[in-house]
Order: structure tokens, then sequence, then C-alpha cells
């Protein structure tokens, strides 16, 4: 019996989570029987689900089971025609997200964007432009920035006029920690970092690029090139290949991270990973796809589960180091799809080899590639 023992919160969450955290588990146990670790899988309720199980969205005892956990597999929360009379910071998305966000110190949010070159019509870019297909991974800082800093207030002028503050505030350990895990990421990639500022007008991005210079000196493999947030905007539009790993503060993070997704093509194909403190050898994770509960979808076998399963992976790699079953995972993916197994999102009708396929179907290809 393997000693390797990892404990999972699996939370499905509201609209289609249930469904494809039905198929990222299906996916798991694939890999536990072939690369021999164990997961102690716990599902609880969160969302919408969790109020109408225990009245509020993040249950105390789904809290419990979290803080006892290794890691969290979210699936997502929030249900746009639910009662709509309910107080916002009681609503799934920010009394179950935010929430569990903070208490596990959620700080740098990695989001891969990849384009298969089988899926180049989903993109909305040219195919000139998509080069040998597009594989970037953006580094978001979480917890710092405009979004928290203080002051943060919106105030009545002595002329009547109403003014709004936000603060962006920085320290240097803060950059340095998002840093550190950028450079690792890009260690285990193509060794290019670009670090997104604006120091050419804010003191923060002055701060941002000192730092950054200073942590590439302990990676010295990887080349790291410094850019300023509107060009990065611009860039990732008409050259998108040249990116490799793409460093960001908080709101830059936000804005470009949803930009390199709409490259993808579609949500069900963008896993997430964010995480906490690595302590020992442990890092804290919390693992979601990047799109939220589609209602529109939601229980007619229609989700795609690429991005649940691929956000599996990444808690195999990030939180447990089981890199080879990360990997294995990774290339179950791409052997669907080499297959031509399409959801819905992601199938084109002018495609010979595309065959259109279910959440469930999509599932069992997958796990099927990751067993052989
Ligand atoms: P959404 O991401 O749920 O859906 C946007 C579009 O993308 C829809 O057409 C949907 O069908 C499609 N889509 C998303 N995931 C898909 C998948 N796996 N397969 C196929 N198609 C997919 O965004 P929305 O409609 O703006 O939000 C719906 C609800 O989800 C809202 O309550 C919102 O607050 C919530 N939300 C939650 C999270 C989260 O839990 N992290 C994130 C975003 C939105």
């Amino acid at each position: 019996m393997s000693n390797r023992k990892y404990k999972v919160a699996a939370l499905a969450g509201d609209g289609i989570g249930p469904e494809v955290i039905r198929e990222a588990l299906k996916v798991l146990r694939a890999t536990e029987d072939k690369f021999g670790f164990q997961l102690d899988v716990t599902q609880a309720p969160v969302g919408w689900a969790g109020i109408d199980e225990a009245g509020k969205a993040l249950p105390d005892d789904t809290l419990k089971l979290c803080r006892s956990s290794d890691s969290i597999l979210f699936g997502s929360v929030g249900l746009p025609d639910r009662d709509p009379t309910i107080p916002k910071e009681e609503r799934p998305e920010r009394a179950a997200l935010l929430a569990l966000r903070k208490e596990f110190g959620l700080f740098a949010n990695l989001r891969p964007v990849r384009l298969p070159t089988e899926l180049a019509h989903a993109c909305p870019l040219k195919a000139e432009r998509q080069g040998e297909g597009i594989d970037m991974l953006v580094v978001r800082e979480l917890t710092g920035g405009m979004y928290f800093g203080q002051p943060k207030t919106t105030e009545t002028l002595d002329n009547g006029e109403t003014q709004a503050i936000d603060t962006m505030v920085y320290s240097t350990s803060e950059i340095e920690r998002i840093a550190r895990v950028a450079f690792k990421s890009a260690q285990l990639r193509h060794k290019h970092l670009t670090s997104i500022d604006k120091a050419n007008v804010l003191e923060n991005g002055v701060l941002w690029r000192d730092v950054v210079s200073k942590v590439a000196a302990d990676y010295p493999k990887v080349t790291v090139e410094h850019m300023f947030v509107d060009n990065a905007a611009m860039q990732l539009l008409l050259k998108p290949t040249q990116f490799d790993v793409v460093l960001c503060e908080n709101m830059f993070g936000d804005i470009l991270s949803d930009e390199a997704a709409a490259l993808a093509g579609s949500l069900g194909m963008l896993p997430s990973a964010s995480l906490g403190v690595t302590n020992g050898e442990k890092t804290f994770g919390f693992y979601e796809p990047a799109g939220g509960t589609a209602p529109d979808i939601a229980g007619k076998d229609l989700a795609n589960p690429i991005a649940q399963i691929l956000s599996a992976a990444m808690m195999l790699r990030h939180s447990f180091g089981e890199n080879e079953a990360a990997d294995a995972i990774d290339k179950g993916v791409g052997s669907a799809i080499a297959q031509g197994l399409r959801t819905g999102d992601i199938f084109n009708a002018e495609d010979p080899q595309a065959r259109q396929v279910g959440t469930t179907e999509m599932g069992d290809s997958i796990s099927a590639a990751v067993s052989t």
C-alpha cells in the first residue's frame, strides 16, 4: 500500500459544477490506480447547494473539511436567477469564493492558456497569428494591489462632489513571493518570463520591476523581459506565441488573464490554480475551472469537463508533486482532442475529424487514455 496519501475536499457547487467534478474525479481515480498514490476525497456542498443544505454558501462543515484537507478541488458557484433579495455578502460568489481565498491566503493564481492546433477554429485570431499553437501561463498576484489596498473609500467632498479612492499598495515581500512562483513555473516550461508593469507611470511599477529583476538573479536559466501593461494587452493579440510565463500584479492580471483566456476559444478548456504558502513540502491549493456555473447548459450533458479535469491535473502537480500523473492527464486530454472528440463549445461542424460528444463521454475517453 502506498504511503503517498492526499486528502482532497471536492466542492462541486452549482450549475455544471457537479457534472464536471464527477468527470474530474473519474480521471483522478484512474491516475490513482496507475501511479500508486491514494486520494482521500470527501465531497461537500458549497454555493447555492450549501445554502439549500445548511443555510449558508460556505457551510461550517464544508469549511472544516477544507481546513483538514491538503487541497480543494472546486467546481463553481452562483446562479443568477436564484433569490435576488439575498444580501450581496451572503451570495455564493462572495461568501464562498472570497472567503476561501482569504481563509487559505491564496496569493498566487495560475492560469494556463493552451490552444492546440486542432482547435484553431475556436480562437478569434487569424491562423497566422496562432503559429504552432498558443501555450502560455499567466501568473497573477491575488491578494494585494488596488483590490485590497487602503484607503478604499467613497466620500462626499465640501463642494458636494462624490470622490472614490482606491489605493494600490505592494511591498517587496509580496512581489518577491509571487515572482518566485512565476520563475519556478518558467523553469519547468520554456524558461521565458514576461513581467508586466506600468513602471513609466506608477511607483508600484518601479518597485515591481526592481524586485522582479533582483529575484531573476536566482533563476539564471530563465530569460526575463519587462513589458508595460498597455503594450502587453496589444501583444497578446498581435503575437501571443511570444509568451511563455506572464507575471502580473492583481488588477493587470485580472484583465490580461481574461484577454489571454479568450484566445483559447472556450472557457470549458481553461483550468486554474490558486496557491497558498508552501509549508514544508506541501502547498495548499484551490483548483477550479476559469468559467462559471454555465446555467444555460447545466444538467444537459453539454458541459466541457476538460477545464475541471485539467484543474485536477494542476492539483496533482502543484499541491502533491505527482508530476507523472499530471502529465498523464494532460496527455489524455490531448489524445481525446486528437481523436476528434468535441463537446458543443469546441465543436466545428466543418471539421471532418470532429465528433460531438457529451460531458460523460469526454470524461470516459480521457479516463481511458490515462489508464492505458
Ligand atoms: P459562465 O462562465 O458560467 O458562462 C459563460 C458562457 O460560457 C456560457 O455560455 C456557458 O455555457 C459557457 N461555458 C462556461 N463553462 C463552460 C463549460 N465547461 N463547457 C461549455 N461551456 C461553458 O459565466 P456567467 O454565465 O457569466 O455566470 C454564471 C454564474 O456563474 C454566475 O452566477 C456567476 O457569478 C458565476 N461564476 C462563478 C465563478 C466561480 O465560481 N469561480 C466564475 C465565474 C462566474
